[in-house]
């Protein structure tokens, strides 16, 4: 599957609320097997209950990646009209435990119901990264816990400034 271009193209999809590790593992593998990756935010102007703003979400996917072959964007809406839009084939997800194979897989076959041609690559996270999700990244920083090693660098500094002005309001 490429693009007019003769590119393979790929969109990385979340809420990277913040990016970690875990996600850059993913982007790392999937640039073995495509040219381009976009990282895509997942935001919902509605309700949207993340702690950094899409903005400042797609500067730190940028900060941490650092490569012309990755891109980093925000969307609303449904997904295969990002992909599609945004030129690309296929959508990559990462699979941790066992634990996420449900949800993924129904969001598979919803994506594939709505646009056949597009195709879901699942990439395993590496066994370093199998137990971090941004979820309990952002618990353990606000309860004072080390997350060195588990969130790029940059990240780990907006994440502990974030949490230093929340707790001030
Ligand atoms: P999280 O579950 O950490 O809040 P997202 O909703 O931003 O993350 O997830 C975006 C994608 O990244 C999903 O496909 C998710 O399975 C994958 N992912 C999240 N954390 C990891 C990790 N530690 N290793 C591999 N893939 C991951």
């Amino acid at each position: 599957m490429k693009n007019p271009r003769g590119e393979r193209v790929a969109v990385f999809p979340g809420s990277f609320d913040p990016f970690t590790n875990g996600h850059l593992d993913i982007v790392e593998r999937s640039l073995e097997i495509f040219d381009r990756v976009i990282v895509a935010v997942a935001f919902n102007a509605a309700k949207d209950s993340a702690l950094f703003s899409p903005q400042e979400r797609v500067e730190m996917i940028l900060e941490a990646t650092r490569t012309p072959r990755v891109v980093a964007d925000a969307f609303s809406g449904l997904l295969v009209d990002y992909v599609e839009r945004s030129g690309a084939q296929s959508i990559v997800r990462g699979l941790r435990a066992v634990a996420d194979f449900e949800y993924e897989f129904q969001m598979a076959m919803m994506n594939r119901h709505l646009r056949p041609r597009i195709e879901t690559i699942f990439i395993m996270a590496s066994e370093a990264h199998f137990y971090t999700s941004a979820r309990l990244v952002k618990e353990v920083a606000s309860l004072g816990g080390d997350v060195t090693g588990l969130i790029p660098a940059g990240v780990r500094r907006r994440l502990v400034r974030k949490l230093k002005e929340k707790t001030a309001r």
